[in-house]
């Protein structure tokens, strides 16, 4: 029987509600439940996929190729479920759908309404492409009282109700602030809240409370008498160090226990040692490296959310804490600021789109590359650090990203063809932005004896994708003879996936995303292999 538990957020938004998810979805998957977890979010864009990186944060990346909110990231990163396009869903899609099935006259001549029409869409979205799980827990994306949400909240109502209280669950995350002048958590905007849950006709079942200290018992009793909720179904969700410490103390706090008593089930217990020991690497690191991510987003830190989880994965597997310096790429443009870089023992290039900063990022490039400092380049990374060794190497004077416009040495230039499951995707200029990037996993094979052949330890690969340019094959010899070669490939042999530099101690570029893949309990080689190698970079300087 696959029960549902539906998690919606109150009172102010960025309280963590993925996070509170993923760690819910956490600790039933160590009671021995099969998860899976989804984000229904009341926005109007089909997928995150053409908003930008300062508005939404990271685009996270399915093995099926689909661009979901950063979320899903938390979700695979906590359980280790592969997410699937199947677990995100938007006002836009569900929108896109109902229109679509009205334009082929199947509503049989009916008037389009958001109930039934819409809420019965999102309705199927819950239900639909389930695979014998024990849980699936919905998270509503926003914040109850927006207008977007209504939709999706009668959804979900209407879902309680069918479903029936042995089968769902309402857990509702909210803030108890803390007001200096009077000295005391506020419990009433909690009680606003779920008074705006309550006028939709959802009673929540229990409240997860963010606070930044310890909440006393006789407010958690107030919390519970004005929501209508028991004192036990009120759990403290205090502020802690590192988000892997989430589990732990919401199951210290009894959320578990609370979730397995409403459905009535007796659950087996559980065993949190392999938290308990990623908590503690985490906060008691052997030593520290600094490593420089030479972005264009670094001013949202949520736009390269699986980076740096990624990061902290690769810190895992060695002991040691990775701090990061965040460097706005296009201060190396006007030369002099590589002083920035002196002193951190690895530059990581991640993913962007367009021209501005990219000279910055070429900049970082060489800079990486002519002092030997471990470099590890991430799709636009890794074509930016193209773009340097052919200027700067191959004396490629013209080289650049058909991205920037028209070139003369199309170094990078848009791929107009390849191939996905035996079929054959096309794209031209024209084409629709949204969606139409090589997207998901795709396949590659590494050539022996190169420096990713032996990180990896095996020939085929898999990892997932997200750009529309490629580097451009024409130029691979004129590269290799400068000493940046080729070394992973598309198993039809066409398109590059990787480029190292086998004369440097590590110089790796990859046109897919390893950190969406990594996991605390099973961190990507590539990303343990790069702090390995800036820690001895860090016992050099
Ligand atoms: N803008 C580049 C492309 O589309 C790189 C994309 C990325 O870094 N994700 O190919």
């Amino acid at each position: 029987m696959t029960r549902f538990i539906f998690i919606t957020g109150g009172v102010v938004s960025s309280l963590g509600k993925g996070l509170a998810s993923a760690a819910l979805g956490a600790l039933l998957q160590a009671r021995g439940f099969k998860v899976r977890l989804r984000k229904l979010d009341p926005y109007i864009n089909v997928d995150p996929g053409t908003m930008s990186p300062y508005q939404h944060g990271e685009v996270y990346v399915t093995e099926d190729g689909a661009e979901t909110d950063l979320d899903l990231g938390h979700y695979e990163r906590f359980t280790g479920v592969d997410a699937r396009r199947t677990d995100n869903v938007t006002t836009g899609q569900i929108y896109s759908k109902v229109i679509a099935k009205e334009r082929r006259g199947e509503y049989l001549g009916a008037t389009i309404q958001v109930i039934p029409h819409i809420t019965d869409a999102i309705k199927e979205f819950v239900l639909s492409d389930l695979d014998g799980e024990d849980f699936v827990l919905c998270e509503i994306g926003g914040t109850v009282g927006d207008i977007e949400g209504l939709p999706f909240l009668e959804a979900i109502r209407q879902l309680g109700n069918e479903l029936g209280r042995e089968r769902s669950m309402f857990v509702h995350l909210t803030l108890l602030p803390y007001v200096a002048a009077a000295g005391e958590l506020k419990t009433k905007p909690t009680q606003h809240s779920v008074k705006e849950l309550q006028s939709v006709g959802i009673q929540p079942d229990l409240l997860l409370c963010r606070a930044d200290r310890p909440i006393p018992e006789s407010e958690r009793r107030k919390v519970a008498l004005f929501c209508n909720v028991r004192t036990e179904a009120v759990v403290p969700a205090l502020d802690v160090e590192t988000i892997y410490q989430v589990p732990l103390t919401y199951h210290e706090q009894g959320l578990d226990s609370e979730v397995c008593r409403h459905f009535g089930i007796d659950a087996p217990g559980l065993n949190l040692t392999g938290w308990s020991d990623i908590v503690r690497r985490v906060l008691a690191p052997e030593g520290e490296v600094a490593i420089a991510i030479v972005g264009k987003y670094t001013g949202l830190h949520d736009a390269y959310k699986s980076l740096t989880e990624a990061l902290t994965h690769g810190g895992i597997a060695n002991n040691v804490r990775v701090n990061v310096k965040w460097l706005e790429s296009e201060i190396f443009e006007n030369g002099g600021a590589v002083t920035h870089l002196e002193d951190v023992h690895g530059i990581l290039v991640p993913g962007g789109f367009g021209e501005r900063g990219s000279e910055g990022k070429i900049h970082a490039a060489r800079f990486a590359r002519e002092r030997r400092v471990p470099y590890f380049g991430i799709c636009f990374g890794m074509q930016m650090a193209v773009i340097e060794a052919a200027r700067n190497l191959a004396g490629i004077s013209g080289a650049s990203s058909t991205e920037f416009g028209p070139c003369t040495d199309e170094l990078v230039g848009l791929m107009t063809e390849w191939e996905k499951g035996g079929i054959k995707e096309t794209r031209s200029e024209g084409s629709d932005k949204g969606g139409t990037m090589r997207l998901g996993a795709y396949p590659a094979r590494l050539n022996d004896n190169s420096h990713v052949r032996g990180i990896y330890g095996e020939a085929a690969i898999s990892e997932r994708h997200r750009h529309r340019y490629e580097v451009n094959p024409a130029y691979e010899e004129a590269l290799a003879k400068v000493g940046m070669v080729v070394s992973g490939k598309s198993p039809d042999g066409v398109l590059p996936e990787i480029i190292e530099i086998p004369d440097h101690p590590w110089f790796i570029g990859v046109q897919f995303h390893p950190e969406l893949k990594s996991r605390p309990f099973d961190p990507h080689p590539l990303f343990t292999d790069f702090i390995r190698a800036a820690v001895e970079q860090s016992r050099l300087v």
